[in-house]
This record gives structure tokens, sequence and C-alpha cells, in this order.
């Protein structure tokens, strides 16, 4: 936008100081940062047939009154005006609070217009708006905008009508002529003055189409920008390795890999081989088999004379990872070698004295890895697993121990591919779509608190024909002390029910380390064949004697975290059950239940999370590093996402791009970004 816009917002009329000053709480300082401002939603007095109106949505309805109001109070000054008012050929009621000076004005038989929230179930509208008469707003829709302090939305709408009125005319366009003409997109222009004033639906949904587009190709230009520059900038160190080693060690392998693994292989090994810096996101549900790739992985760049890392979230897991691939290579020399915060003293030393002078091969561990005191004599490939536990500077420490290392992050929690090509944009990305053959569906049960008693006999019948079985204890969100509270009364309730007949353990955060160890040995071993547990147990464990898990308050935990935590079970020949305890309160609750008991693919699950829960929550408060869009939705809108993805991928690769006038603002737009000057989104 040219100077006009970055002028103050005060150069508007009516716009006085101390209204700039609450428009700049909102961010808004300039006249540009007015003008895009936009409604977050409409108010649309549209009548519409109630047939057609979901529970909970807003509508306006025309219709008679038919029954006399009736008016009651309640907690001293509250009041409630019910009235039922036949609305075409239904008869519904109309709930109206505190206004009982409406009472007077409304006459039975009287034609009236109200707007409010259906309640579907009860037939009802909570009335906000009421007037008498027929809908004379019927063909306005008017902005509704998210406002601080004492403006109001009135007053929001009179001053962009103003600055629109003044200044509209000169709205630069900033997309390229090529794109708008391609996808018909409406100039920025009109499209502005639509999403603040439109006057019917077709046109809105025009404007919003053009900065759903806009959103998403400049968000994807600058992700892809930052690939190209990353890659062209850091050359990495090629590793060196012979293929037929890497071959002979996967033939040895006590199973053939799944079609999945050898494409997923073949593009790691590739980047390996590769002059740039590996970055890939490697994506497999639970059981997919993503320890194997790793340690060929491993195996390569130990091939290459350089040594490994993998980093892991938690104590238990990084115990577990160091067995497999000490197990995985115990026909090679390949040294690997554990490093967590409890192992201590003269052992850490020694560990840490051989991993510089480089006959430790792998080192496995939790963040214990980031510490200074952790020094590699040639660190070429770092891979961590359950990558977004990990904080971004976290990573970034790792892939600093050497110089430029491959990296290769892990995650068993299935990112929707919208998020992962959003969050993610600047990495290449590798799936493992499908488990190995002969792996039996785990058949999953929603069950009522109530039906307890039958649960648990339910469990002795599993452990009668010598399986082992989870409890995973309630969640109290925020209180690792209650849930650890919740974990020791359940476990000396069965403890009491089982007693004499089988070994119940129990499992927290609250344990020490060596106390986990202990725990986790002797279910492994099948000493203790029914474990109780907090959320501790939910990556990477793997007892496969393990066929059943019951989760208590199921309706909790998201749906990836609840497919997490069923996959420790299901891992091994025999049919195992997941049931999930639950009284879920609300619609999405029940939904949740549902859609846990209809799929066992962790993709399906993760689409139906984000969909349920919004991208926000999807990674969890702290670390959720998605992108926030004004007018686009990640999931509704995908489409355009992947479109706007692959254009700017055209784009960037692109001679033009990088001299054509067309470009201009974009390319100004990458710029400014700070990519170019080699500062790094994270
Ligand atoms: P993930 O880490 O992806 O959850 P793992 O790597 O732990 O999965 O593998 C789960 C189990 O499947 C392990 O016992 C592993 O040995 C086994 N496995 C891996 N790949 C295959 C394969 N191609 N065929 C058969 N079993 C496999
Ligand atoms: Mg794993």
């Amino acid at each position: 936008m040219n100077n006009i816009f970055d002028r103050s917002v005060s150069d508007i009329k009516g716009i006085g100081e101390e209204t700039s000053v609450q428009l700049g709480e909102m961010n808004i300082f300039t006249i540009g940062d007015l003008i895009e401002y936009l409604p977050y939603r409409y108010e649309d007095y549209q009548l519409r047939d109630l047939a057609e109106v979901k529970h909970d949505e807003r509508v306006t309805v025309e219709g008679q009154i038919h029954s006399q109001p009736l008016l009651t109070y309640y907690a001293k000054k509250k009041s409630r005006l019910t009235f039922r008012v036949l609305v075409g050929r239904y008869l519904i009621n109309a709930i109206c609070f505190n206004q009982p000076y409406m009472k007077n004005k409304l006459t039975l038989h009287e034609t009236v217009t109200i707007t409010g929230k259906w309640d579907q179930h009860r037939q009802t509208i909570t009335v906000n708006e009421l007037h008498v008469g027929p809908n004379v707003k019927q063909q306005s829709i008017e902005p509704v905008y998210s406002i601080k302090g004492d403006l109001s939305v009135k007053g929001m709408r009179r001053f962009i009508t103003i600055a629109l009125k003044q200044y509209g005319e000169q709205i630069t366009e900033n997309l390229p002529t090529p794109l708008l003409q391609k996808y018909k997109l409406l100039p920025k222009k009109e499209a502005i003055r639509i999403m603040h004033f439109p006057s019917n639906h077709q046109e809105l949904k025009q404007a919003r189409r053009r900065f759903v587009y806009e959103e998403f190709l400049l968000f994807q230009l600058k992700m892809q920008a930052l690939r190209k520059f990353e890659r062209e900038a850091s050359a990495g160190t090629p590793l060196q390795f012979q293929e037929s080693k890497v071959a002979s060690f996967i033939s040895g392998l006590p199973f053939p890999l799944t079609n999945a693994q050898e494409r997923v292989k073949k593009e790691i090994l590739h980047d390996l081989k590769s002059p740039y810096r590996m970055n890939r996101l490697l994506q497999g549900d639970v059981g997919s088999g993503k320890t194997v790739i790793a340690a060929i992985a491993l195996y390569a760049a130990v091939l290459s004379k350089t040594q490994g890392a993998l980093m892991v979230p938690t104590e238990i897991l990084a115990e577990q990872h160091a067995h497999s691939l000490k197990e995985l290579f115990n026909k090679t020399d390949v040294c690997v070698e554990l490093l967590t915060s409890s192992i201590k003293g003269k052992k850490r030393k020694d560990i840490l004295a051989r991993l510089e002078a480089g006959s430790v091969h792998i080192l496995v561990g939790t963040h214990a890895l980031i510490q200074d005191e952790v020094v590699f004599k040639k660190l070429g490939l770092v891979i961590t697993d359950e990558q977004h536990r990990f904080g971004v500077g976290q990573r970034k420490i790792l892939r600093e121990k050497g110089e430029n290392p491959d990296v290769l992050f892990m995650t068993a929690t299935p990112i929707p591919r919208t998020l992962a090509i959003t969050v993610f944009g600047e990495m290449d990305v590798s799936i493992i779509d499908e488990l190995p053959a002969g792996r039996k569906s785990i058949e999953t049960y929603w069950a009522k608190l109530s039906m307890l008693d039958r649960i648990i006999n339910f469990i002795e019948k599993e452990l009668a024909k010598g399986r082992q079985a989870y409890v995973i204890c309630p969640l109290i969100e925020e209180s690792e002390k209650l849930d650890v509270q919740n974990a020791i009364d359940v476990h000396s309730m069965l403890s009491l029910h089982f007693q004499g007949k089988w070994n119940i353990g129990l499992m927290h955060g609250r344990l020490s380390s060596d106390e986990k160890e202990e725990v986790m040995k002797s279910f492994s071993e099948n000493v203790v064949q029914l474990l109780v547990s907090t959320t501790v147990v939910e990556v990477g464990v793997n007892v496969p004697n393990a066929t059943l898990m019951v989760i208590y308050d199921a309706e909790r935990f998201g749906l990836s975290q609840l497919h997490q935590l069923r996959g420790r079970v299901g891992r091994g020949s025999e049919q195992s059950y997941c049931i999930l305890l639950s009284d879920p309160k609300s619609e999405v609750g029940k939904e949740r239940m549902r859609i846990m008991t209809e799929t066992n693919d962790g993709f399906v699950l993760s689409e139906k999370d984000l969909e349920l829960r919004g991208p926000g929550d999807f990674f969890g408060r702290k670390q959720s590093g998605v992108p926030e869009f004004k007018v686009a939705d990640m999931v509704h809108d995908y489409r355009a996402l992947e479109v706007a993805r692959e254009d700017a991928n055209k784009l960037i690769n692109s001679p033009a791009f990088w001299e054509h006038p067309d470009y201009e603002f974009l390319r100004s737009y990458i710029s400014n970004s700070g990519i170019i000057d080699g500062e790094k989104l994270d």
C-alpha cells in the first residue's frame, strides 16, 4: 500500500485523540490498518426456514404472537418474558430476558420479527433483538467487528465507512494480474469494500475467496522462500556411505520393509547423500515402524564416519529406543549409548569422553543431549522423536552441535496434512501410511462409568488368558498432583479386587526415573500383569503381551492423544481391546467417543481432532506455532491452501518472479519478512 495508508488514523474525520488511542490497543494505528480490519462475523437478518437452522445457530424469524406474553421476575431485578410465536407452520417459544417493558408492546396475533439463538430441542429462540412489525432489515448483512474498551461496533462501522469513502479508491492491488485472472479473483479494492459492507451472500463469498487465497499465498511464499534460502545458504556435508552395506543391514532385519517404509527410506537416504542439509519430517502412525527407519538412517551416518543423535522426550522412551537400537545393531560394530539425567558419575564421564573421541557412534537420550558438556566428534545426523514436544529452541541447539548436520523429525501424532503444510511448510515431509502386514486392528468400545463392574470382569478375563493390561487414570487438567492421586486411588481399588491373583503396578510422573524403570521392567517381564498409570505411558512403550487398555475419563483427552495411548496395545499377534470409560456431557464429547470406536487410522483422527478442537488447541497451548489467518480457515479452506502452496512454489522457482514488475509487491513482501537477510522464522 502507498503512503496514504501509512498515515495515522487520527487523520480521519471523527477520530480524535482518545479514539485513536483506543484503536491503537486493537493494533490499528494507520489508515491502512483500519481499512484492513475486517469483520469477524456478520449479522444476518435474512429470513430462513427453521427446518434448516441448526441447534445454537443465530436466526431471524418473522411470525405472529400466539400467546399472551408472560412476565416473571426472579433474582430481584431480573425478568423473563415468554410467549409463543407462529412462524410459518411452526409454533415456537420465545424468551426475552430483562426487557420487561416489551410486554406492553406485544399484542396477540400481531406480527413481530425476532433475532436470537435457536434451541432446536426446546423449539425456543432466546431473543437478542425484538421488533414489532415485519422484518425491515431483510436485505442487510451487517459487519460485526471485535472491539475493545469504549468503542462500539456502530462506531467502527462509521469510521470504516468514512475511511473507505475518502481513501477506498486508492487501494492498490497486491496480487499479480496473471493470478487474479487465473482464479477470477476480485480486485483488492472491491474485495475490501465488500468484506466490510456486503450487499449479498454471493458477493461476500467472492470477496472472502480472494482474501483466503491472498493470505495463503503470502504465507506460503514466506515459508517456501525460507526453505529455498536455507537450502542454498546451508550446504550441508553430503554423507558418503556404501549403499550395499545399508542394503545388507536391511536384509538382516527380521522382517521385510513395508512399501511405505521402503519409499521413506529412499527419500531419507537421498537427502543424506545430497549436498543440502536434510530438514525432514517423518510422520507415521503408532506402530508403523519408524524406529527401523531411524536405525537405517543412523547406520548410513555411521558408515559415513559421522555420529548420530536420537533425542526423545522421556527417559522411558530413551531407554526403550536405546534398547531397540542396540538390538538392531547387534550384528554390526556400531556402538550405541544412552544418556539421560539419571546416568551420573563415572559412567557419564566415560560416555562423554568416548563420544568426543568418536568411539560412541550413536547417542540416544532426553534433552540431556543438548547440555554443553555433550560434545560430538563429528555429528552428521540428528533425529528427534515426537518432535513437537521439543521447543524450536531445543531443536536448534542440538542441530548446532555439529556443522549443519542433517535433521529428521519423527512424529507418531499424525499431523493433518493441512497443518503439516502450514506449520511445517519449510520442511520436507515423508509419510509412512501403511502398517506392517498381519496387524489386527484394536477393537475399541465406549462404556459408561456405571459399567465399571463389567469392565473389571473383562480385565479379569484377559488376564486369565495370560495377557496383560493397562488402566489409564482419570486426567485432571493442569494438575499432575491430582492425576497422581487418582492413579494411587485406582491402584489401591484394583489391588484390593485382584488381591493374591495378579500383581498390580503403579506408574506416574512423581516416581524417580529409577522407580519408573523398575516398574516398566517388571511390566515388560510380566512380573506385573496390570499396570495402573497416568499418561506417562503415552509414547513409545512397547509390551506386545499387553492386549487391553482401559482409559478413564476418555472425553478429557484429545483424539490424537487417545490414539497414542491406545497404540500401547495391539503390538503383538493377539486381538487387542481398548475401552473408553466416559460419560461425556457435550455433543462434541460424544462425537469424539464415537469416532474413536469407528477408526484406527491416526490420520483420520487427527483431521477430526483439528476439526473439533481447532488448530490452536491441536498442539497444545504453549507451542502451537500455528499461523493465524484473518479470513482463511485452514480446515475448511484447505484446498485453497494446497493451490496457494503450489503457486508459491512455482513463483519462487521462476526467473520472472525475481524480475518482472508484476511481482514487485510479492518480492518486497518476502524481503520485508527478513528472510533474505538470513533471519529465520524460528
Ligand atoms: P513406531 O515407532 O512407528 O510406533 P516401531 O518402530 O516401534 O513403530 O515398530 C513397531 C513394531 O513393528 C516393532 O516391534 C517393530 O519391530 C515392528 N516392525 C517395524 N517394521 C516392520 C515391518 N516392516 N514388518 C513387520 N514388523 C515391523
Ligand atoms: Mg516409536
